[in-house]
């Protein structure tokens, strides 16, 4: 039986959405930091890269220290709170890559740091989110990045049991 104090005491865990494993996996692609990506998804490091190896995601090493320090400059600083002025709705964060001549991870930063003060900042940027090799797994019916057409269960799944005891 569990008792109360066992139940209190477990890890809260926040279910994925399909939308959110979207935008890892897009991430995954454009961000080397996974401080940054974790960041960006407001999840623990640890988490993100849990549910990158279930969504198939090529292994990554641990980031450069201070990767996810790197700024944009004061000009190219002062450019995006300008688009920010400018833009009443969603920003896409590859149209802000391409306006201020600055890499995603730059922005991405940069965007994290200005949200300290104000949450708005990440709230309003919007990611793409079609890339040719995302795929719906077959069993769980969750986005995945599939190595090929051959490919269409997720990680998580083949490591399952049930999956093992179907084949
Ligand atoms: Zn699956």
């Amino acid at each position: 039986m569990t008792s109360q104090a066992e139940i209190t005491a477990a890890p809260l865990r926040r279910e994925w959405s399909n939308v959110e494993i979207e935008k890892l996996i897009w991430l995954w692609k454009n961000v080397q930091s996974i401080t940054t990506i974790s960041g960006v998804l407001e999840r623990s490091t640890s988490a993100v890269q849990t549910q990158a190896s279930r969504r198939s995601l090529p292994k990554r090493t641990v980031s450069t220290p201070g990767e996810n320090e790197i700024l944009l400059t004061a000009s190219q600083r002062a450019k995006l709170l300008d688009v920010y002025r400018r833009n009443k709705s969603g920003i896409p964060v590859t149209e802000l890559a391409s306006t201020i001549r600055a890499s995603i991870e730059t922005i991405l930063n940069t965007v994290l740091v200005l949200s300290r003060d104000d949450p708005r900042y990440l709230a309003r940027l919007t990611f793409p989110m079609t890339s040719g090799d995302m795929r719906e797994c077959l069993r769980c019916r969750r986005p995945f990045c599939s190595e090929g057409r051959h490919n269409r269960i997720c990680s998580n799944c083949k490591s399952s049991d049930d999956w093992l005891n179907d084949v």
